[in-house]
C-alpha cells in the first residue's frame, strides 16, 4: 500500500472516530453523521483508486444495482418499518463479509492451484480470519433475517423453544470452530468453508428464535456488533486497515449498545439469549379474565390538563405509527406556555429500535432538555399531576414488576402508574409488542382515550387553542 493511500485511510478512520464520538450526544449527532459519511466517502474513493483493482466492470454493476435497491428502500420504507430495515442492513453487512472472505479463499486457492494449496502457501492468519469472517458473517445474516422477521410479525415474536436448544447451539458453534481449525491446518479442503457456512446458517436461526419479542433490542444491537466483527475479520483477510478499524468500531460500539440494552431490560446477555423468558406465557389464558375500563373523551382530558401543573409525556411505538410527534410537540408547547412543567420520559427500549423515541421527537424539534431518561425521571412520577402515555404500552406495564411468567418480567418500567392521573392514548385494549395485557388500563386513576394518537392529539390541540382564543 503506498503512503498516500495509507494516509487517506487514516484520515477516514479519524472521521469515523470523531463521528462516533459526536453521535453520543443528540446535539452533535447530525454533525457526527456527516463526519462519518465523509470518512466513508473518502475510504470508498481511495479504495477505488487503489492500483490493485484491475477491472471496474463488476464494481460499477454492483454500484448501480445496490444504488437502485438503496434508493427504492429509502423512499418506500415507512418510518415504522425502519427497525426491520436496520435489522436487515446489519444482516447485509454480515453477508457482504462472508461473500468477500469466501471470494478471497477462492482467489487464493486458484492462485495456489487447489491440489497443492497448503498452509505454507498463504499466511495462516489469513485462512483463520477467512474462516471466522465466513462464520460470523453468516450467523449475522441469518440471525438478522430472523430478528427482522420477528419485528415484521412474519415469525411470531414469542420465544420459540425446543428440547436441548442450548446444547444444539453449543454443538453447532463448536463444530463450526473445529472445522475452521481444520481449514487452517489444511486449506486445500475446499468443502470446509461451505460446511462452516451451512452450520453458521443453522446457528444464526437457532440462536435468535428462542429470544422473545421484548428482548429484540438486545438481539438487534448484538447483530450490529457481529456485523462489525465480521467486517474487521474481512479487513484482516484483505489486509485493509480502514476495514479493520471501521469493523472494530462497529463491533465494539455494538457491544456497548448491547450492554446498555441488557441493563435496560435488567437481564444478562446469557439470560436474553438462552432463557426463553416468557415462553410459558399464554396470552389466551390472560385474555379470559373480564375487566372493565372507563372510556374518556378528549374533552375530559383537556379539562384535566387545564388544571395540571406538571405533565410527564411517555411516548411509545404507537407515536411513531401515528406519526403524531409534531402535534404532540404542539400540545406540549401550548401547555408549557400556560406554565405547566412538561417533560418527556424516555424508556431505553421504547419503540422498535435503540434511540427510536429520541429520533422521532428530534424530528419534531422537541428540545433535548425536555427528554429525560428513565433513571432520571422515574422518581418524579409520584409527584406529577398527569402521566400522558401516547402509544406506549410495554414500557409502562406493571406486570414487569411482579408477574414471573411474563415476557416482560424483570424489565424496569416507567412508573407512570404512580402519577395522580394516568392518561393513555391508544386505539384499543390490545397488548404491546410483548403480548402482555396491561393492568395499568384498569386502574382507578387511569383515563383511557381510545383512538389514533394523531387524531386524539389534534383534537386536544384544537380544543386548547379554542379555549385560549
Ligand atoms: P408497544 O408495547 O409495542 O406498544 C405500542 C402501542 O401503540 C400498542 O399497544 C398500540 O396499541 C399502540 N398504537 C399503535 N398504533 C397506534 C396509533 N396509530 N395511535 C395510538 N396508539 C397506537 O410499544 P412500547 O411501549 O414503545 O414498547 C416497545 C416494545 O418493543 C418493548 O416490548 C420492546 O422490548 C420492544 N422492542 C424494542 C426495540 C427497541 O430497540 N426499542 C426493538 C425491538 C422490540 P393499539 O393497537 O391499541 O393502538
Amino acid at each position: 500500500m503506498n503512503t498516500s493511500i495509507a494516509i487517506a485511510y487514516l484520515a477516514s478512520a479519524v472521521c469515523f472516530i470523531l463521528g462516533l464520538k459526536m453521535l453520543s450526544s443528540a446535539r452533535t449527532a447530525r454533525r457526527g453523521n456527516l463526519y462519518a459519511a465523509f470518512g466513508m466517502l473518502l475510504a470508498i474513493v481511495v479504495t477505488l483508486t487503489d492500483q490493485r483493482i484491475l477491472d471496474f466492470t463488476y464494481i460499477i454493476i454492483g454500484l448501480v444495482i445496490g444504488g437502485c435497491v438503496g434508493v427504492l428502500l429509502a423512499t418506500r420504507v415507512q418510518m415504522t418499518g425502519m427497525p426491520q430495515m436496520v435489522g436487515l442492513l446489519n444482516g447485509f453487512g454480515g453477508a457482504a463479509s462472508t461473500l468477500v472472505a469466501y471470494a478471497e479463499y477462492l482467489r487464493l486457492s486458484g492462485d495456489a492451484a487447489i491440489d497443492v494449496f497448503t498452509a505454507s502457501d498463504v499466511d495462516t492468519v489469513v485462512i483463520a480470519t477467512i474462516a471466522l469472517s465466513v462464520l460470523i458473517g453468516t450467523v449475522t445474516f441469518f440471525g438478522s433475517l430472523v430478528a427482522s422477521a420477528k419485528l415484521h410479525g412474519v415469525i411470531r415474536s414469542a420465544p420459540i423453544l425446543y428440547p436441548m436448544q442450548k446444547q444444539t447451539n453449543a454443538v453447532l458453534l463448536f463444530a463450526a470452530l473445529a472445522l475452521s481449525g481444520v481449514l487452517v491446518y489444511d486449506p486445500s479442503l475446499w468443502y470446509i468453508p461451505l460446511l462452516v457456512i451451512g452450520l453458521a446458517t443453522v446457528l444464526g436461526v437457532t440462536s435468535v428464535i428462542p429470544v422473545g419479542g421484548a428482548d429484540m433490542p438486545v438481539v438487534i444491537s448484538l447483530m450490529n456488533s457481529y456485523s462489525g466483527l465480521a467486517g474487521a475479520m474481512t479487513g484482516f483477510v484483505l489486509n485493509n486497515n480502514v476495514l479493520i478499524i471501521s469493523g472494530t468500531l462497529v463491533g465494539t460500539s455494538g457491544l456497548i449498545l448491547t450492554n446498555i440494552m441488557c441493563k435496560a431490560m435488567n437481564r444478562s446477555l446469557a439470560n436474553v439469549l438462552f432463557a426463553g423468558v416468557g415462553a410459558d406465557y399464554s396470552p389466551e389464558e390472560a385474555a379470559t379474565e373480564q375487566k372493565t375500563v372507563i372510556r374518556y373523551t378528549p374533552e375530559d382530558v383537556s379539562y384535566v390538563l387545564e388544571h395540571a401543573q406538571s405533565v410527564i409525556i411517555v411516548p411509545g411505538y404507537g407515536l411513531a405509527v401515528a406519526q403524531a410527534q409534531h402535534v404532540l410537540h404542539e400540545l406540549a408547547s401550548i401547555l408549557i406556555k400556560r406554565g405547566v412543567n412538561v417533560r418527556y420520559a424516555i424508556h431505553p427500549v421504547a419503540g422498535r429500535m435503540p434511540g427510536h423515541m429520541n429520533v422521532l421527537l428530534a424530528e419534531a424539534n422537541v428540545s433535548y432538555d425536555l427528554l429525560l431518561e428513565m433513571d432520571r425521571i422515574n422518581d418524579d412520577f409520584q409527584n406529577t399531576d398527569v402521566a400522558m402515555i401516547v402509544g406506549a404500552n410495554d414500557v409502562v406495564n406493571p406486570a414487569a414488576r411482579y408477574k414471573k411468567n411474563s415476557p416482560l418480567y424483570g424489565m424496569p418500567i416507567l412508573n407512570a402508574d404512580k402519577a395522580r392521573t394516568v392518561m393513555v392514548c391508544k386505539r384499543s385494549l390490545n397488548p404491546g409488542f410483548a403480548g402482555e395485557d396491561n393492568e395499568l388500563f384498569y386502574l382507578k386513576n387511569t383515563m383511557m382515550v381510545f383512538g389514533d394518537a394523531k387524531a386524539t392529539l389534534m383534537n386536544l390541540v384544537g380544543m386548547m387553542k379554542k379555549e385560549a382564543a
